[in-house]
């Protein structure tokens, strides 16, 4: 089974990748940032502690994040056995810690899928959201912010995870079909997914634009 970490700038695609995975390979699908939404619209303490963070575009402190993702973590891991975690870690001390819980409890992430696309790409995408979504993190200010916190905090675990040898990079700058397409192949070379059985090809094999349509 799958336990992957999805890790990119916002806007890059990690929510959207991460659900078509999930469906694809039966893993759970883990949002932190979902976690964190949820969390504000109950009203909770805990909520308006967390606003005050995802509102400017900030990390919320990595205590916080910790106790509400590693029970989330550990229920995927009874139900599914897989994770597709989307949005977290995002500091190294965060990765450090997970690397540990993980080794502990015979979790650990065997793949780290890092997206990417040009930074005007990334805004104009977000922008787009705030039409469809009204995400109140999703203006230019916080969008600016919340990728500067991606270079400053986020970007080192690039490095640490292809030390590792688990990093899987990829352009979102090009169809989804595409992404989808180098996403799976680089989970079977390492293992972790079984080779798809090519199906016999119709004669009107769908357009890649189709096939994302699909997958959705
Ligand atoms: P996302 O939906 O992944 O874009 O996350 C939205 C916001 O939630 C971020 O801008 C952060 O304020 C907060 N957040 C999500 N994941 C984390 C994390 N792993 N650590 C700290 N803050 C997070």
């Amino acid at each position: 089974m799958v336990r992957v970490i999805m890790l990119s700038p916002p806007g890059a695609g990690k929510g959207t990748h991460s659900k078509w995975l999930t469906q694809r390979t039966g893993a759970t699908h883990i949002s932190s940032g979902d976690l964190l939404r949820a969390e504000v619209e109950c009203g909770s303490d805990l909520g308006r502690q967390v606003a005050s963070y995802t509102e400017r575009g900030d990390l919320v402190p990595d205590e916080l994040i910790f106790s509400i993702l590693a029970p989330a973590v550990v229920a995927a891991a009874r139900h599914t056995g897989g994770y597709v975690l989307d949005g977290f870690p995002r500091t190294m001390p965060q990765a450090l810690r997970a690397a540990q819980f993980g080794a502990d409890l015979a979790l650990t992430a065997n793949a780290v899928i890092y997206l990417t696309a040009p930074e005007e790409e990334l805004i104009s995408r977000l922008l787009d959201r705030a039409q469809r979504d009204g995400r109140s993190d999703d203006t230019l200010g916080v969008i600016r912010h919340r990728l500067a916190v991606f270079t400053k905090q986020t970007a080192p675990l690039v490095d640490y995870y292809r030390g590792r040898g688990i990093l899987i990079e990829l352009s979102t700058d090009r169809p989804e079909a595409e992404v989808q397409a180098d996403l799976l192949d680089g989970l079977q070379a390492r293992g972790l997914m079984p080779p798809l059985t090519a199906p016999s090809r119709p004669d009107h094999a769908p357009s890649a634009g189709a096939n994302a349509a699909e997958d959705r």
